[in-house]
């Protein structure tokens, strides 16, 4: 069995929905399960929408509706041909729509949107895309079956404790299997929404925009997949962003290990957790690319590969802020710990940390809607200082640990190029090097970086 997830490219329009049709109908594996993003750009849409249901001129929210419906309305023209079917989707679309319109409107009066109504809003990107691509397939008498995952996980909060934690994952994991393996024994092929909801704090601040190839993780890991695909516009994970160097290249290979450092320092081509749910049934996850099927991809594995070069990838996370602690005594017993207190109770994140004598430094993500009142806290017994719009350069791979000298290396070509570094971290299994840098510097650093180990232009 294999689970396919079809990215927001994938699914963006008519052309795109009848290319990832035929993926799926010409899939050498016979069971797989299918979960889709919205169509490109939908999620945005929604967003702005909501935004504007509470803060701007209110009505603006009805353009924005209007624009989502005429986007899903055309590719269905395209993809529908069937009178029934037709008229199911556009009585569908229709329908869930004017309800978004009803609730906005609510929202215009309440004037902000908690979490669980964000999910309200963005679980229809996934429905509407979902929806579409089912019909689309049994226009074309495919046996699929359109599964809406929006309220899948609402009774498993009945206790309060309950926090969307790995445990939990687990738990919806086995509830998926159970949903979604008598479709499978049947020879039909589910057609999941990326979206699942609706979990405490919203799947935006839970898990993060992306979400769609987590839940195919997890339908992996729930019907015993032994392949999880995602579907997306590049030909693999690359030896860095594309959009940054165009000479990048495929790898073909990474191990979990190397796949999960690279998306959490910011390889947006995979979601963070997409990896853990693989790791324990050993499941091989691989990007694959929509509109070249037949390139090989980059294959995750538990081992990897290792490759000629002295690491793998080059990341780069933008809008970073370092917050810098300064006290006389820091290696006085108690201080670590009642800064991470501090962080913690505030609910922030840190990404990087280096210490000295005399200071602390972290990172965390710009605008962080706690950061005020943390530092008002903090300034009662520590000198705290602030700067935002930096970056983080980082390279990834199994291999520094066996290559000499690939930091003196990484640090000379960011000098050479003039780029100041204000931090440096070295991750614990020694398979990243990251470097702080200005926000402006961030773009350059990378071609610097790639063209020294890659020798690109
Ligand atoms: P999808 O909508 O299919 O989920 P995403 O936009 O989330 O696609 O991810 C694919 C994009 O990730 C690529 O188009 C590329 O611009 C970007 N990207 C960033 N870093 C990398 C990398 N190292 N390798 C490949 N793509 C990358
Ligand atoms: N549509 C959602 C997003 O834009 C989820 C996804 O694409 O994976 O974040
Ligand atoms: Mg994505």
């Amino acid at each position: 069995m294999f689970s396919l997830k079809f990215g927001g490219t994938s699914m963006g329009s008519a052309e795109a929905i009848a290319q990832t049709a035929q993926i799926i109908i010409s899939h050498p594996e016979q069971h797989k399960s299918v979960v889709v993003s919205a169509m490109s750009g939908v999620t945005n849409l929604l967003i702005s929408a909501a935004e504007c249901a509470t803060k701007t001129d209110k009505i603006c929210y009805k353009n924005y509706l209007e624009e989502i419906k005429e986007k899903h309305i055309t590719a269905l023209d395209t993809l529908v041909t069937n009178k029934d079917l037709h008229t199911e989707g556009k009585e569908f679309i229709e329908k869930k729509l004017l309800g978004l319109s009803g609730f906005l409107h609510a929202l215009t009066v309440i004037g902000e949107v908690s979490s669980r109504s964000n999910d309200e809003i963005i679980s229809l990107g996934e429905i509407l895309s979902a929806k579409l691509l089912s019909l689309h397939l049994k226009d074309i008498n495919e046996k699929v079956e359109f599964i809406s995952l929006e309220n899948i996980v609402s009774d498993m909060f009945e206790h309060e404790h309950i926090k969307p934690d790995k445990h939990f994952f687990e738990c919806f994991s086995h509830k998926l299997g159970k949903l979604l393996t008598p479709l499978l024994e049947e020879n039909i092929t589910p057609i999941c929404t990326g979206f699942f909801g609706k979990i405490p704090d919203g799947i935006v601040n839970a898990v993060g925009r992306g979400y769609s190839d987590f839940t195919a993780a997890l339908v992996g890991k729930a019907c015993n997949a032994t392949e999880i695909q995602i579907w997306t516009d590049v030909s693999g994970i690359l030896s860095t962003d594309p959009r940054i160097v165009k000479e990048a290249h495929v790898i073909d290979e990474l191990s979990f290990n190397e796949a999960t450092e690279l998306a959490n320092l910011g390889a947006k081509v995979i979601h963070p957790q997409t990896i853990w749910p693989a790791v324990k049934n050993n499941i091989v996850v691989r990007i694959k690319n929509t509109m070249a099927p037949n390139d090989m991809g980059t294959a995750i594995t538990k081992l990897g590969k290792n490759s000629n070069h002295s690491f793998k990838s080059i990341t780069v996370q933008k809008d970073i802020t370092v917050l810098t602690v300064k006290s006389s005594n820091m290696s006085e017993s108690g201080i670590l710990i009642d800064l991470f207190q501090a962080f913690a109770s505030y609910d922030i994140s840190i990404d990087l940390v280096s210490t000295s004598e005399s200071s602390i430094s972290v990172t965390i993500q710009n605008g962080h809607k706690n950061l005020s009142k943390l530092v008002t806290e903090l300034e009662k017994k520590y000198n705290v200082e602030i700067v935002h719009n930096k970056s983080i350069i980082a390279i990834v791979g199994n291999e520094m640990l066996y290559n000499m000298g690939v930091a003196g290396r990484f640090f000379s070509a960011l000098s050479n190029a003039k780029i100041n570094i204000n931090m440096i971290s070295q991750g614990a299994n020694e398979s990243n090097i990251s470097a702080v840098i200005a926000g402006k510097d961030a773009n350059n650093a990378v071609k610097v970086v790639h063209k020294e180990f890659f020798n690109t232009i």
